[in-house]
């Protein structure tokens, strides 16, 4: 899942980055409505933070942007207004969730994963295939009932191939997902992921395979 926060205080900015990718998030990071507007033009979104006092601007312009294009993607506005008539505002400009600064970080992620499980944004909060379910609320996948050990991240693939199923999930657009504009991470993170993750299902008795289509992507489909 990935998220775009658009938040212009540099020392909340990293730190709502690190809490979010910890938490299994991939983040891109915009410090004004122009980099957000620029972001939100190139690259596909599950959710966005959004503050509203910006450099540039008032961040609900950006909303109001959005919501105008038709836009479904979940906005959470944070934001030290705490008025009644701000959140009233927020709200009615099409913002999905409001949280006040100062905030509880764990709440925050909740509230975001909260908004992921909306009808509109997800598929459905348990997806399986085979004997393999994954729970999206718990993040906890389960082959037969038995809970298997996995890191956040190796969640996050699985489950955009699970949501994918049966469809190839494109390289490039998983290692969007994942990874978001950080490119730091090494030309084989994906492979190593992927490789790690499937001998984590096959030690579990997972049924679903995944399949690698060489120079395009993987391919999770039940057992032939
Ligand atoms: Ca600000």
């Amino acid at each position: 899942m990935k998220l775009l926060v658009v938040e212009d205080e540099p020392e909340l900015g990293r730190l709502l980055c690190s809490a979010f990718e910890r938490a299994g998030f991939a983040v891109d990071l915009a410090t004004s409505l122009h980099e957000g507007r620029g972001f939100l033009a190139v690259a596909g979104y599950d959710a966005a933070v959004l503050d509203l006092s910006l450099p540039d601007g008032d961040g609900l312009s950006l909303l109001a942007e959005l919501r105008r294009a038709g836009a479904g993607l979940p906005v959470l506005i944070l934001t030290a207004r705490d008025a009644p008539e701000d959140r009233v505002h927020g709200l009615n400009a099409g913002a999905d969730d409001y949280l006040v600064k100062p905030f509880h970080l764990p709440e925050l992620i909740a509230r975001i994963r909260a908004l992921l499980r909306r009808p509109s944004a997800a598929l459905g909060l348990t997806l399986s295939l085979g004997n393999l379910e994954l729970d999206t609320v718990l993040r906890q996948a389960r082959v037969g009932g038995q809970i298997l050990l996995l890191s956040p991240r190796e969640i996050s693939v699985l489950e955009l191939l699970l949501r994918h199923q049966g469809q190839v999930a494109l390289r490039a657009s998983l290692e969007d997902r994942l990874y978001g504009m950080d490119r730091d991470f090494t030309p084989n993170a994906l492979e190593v992921l992927i490789h790690r993750l499937r001998r984590r299902l096959q030690d579990a008795g997972a049924s679903p395979l995944i399949h690698t289509i060489r120079g395009v992507g993987y391919l999770m489909a039940p057992p032939s």
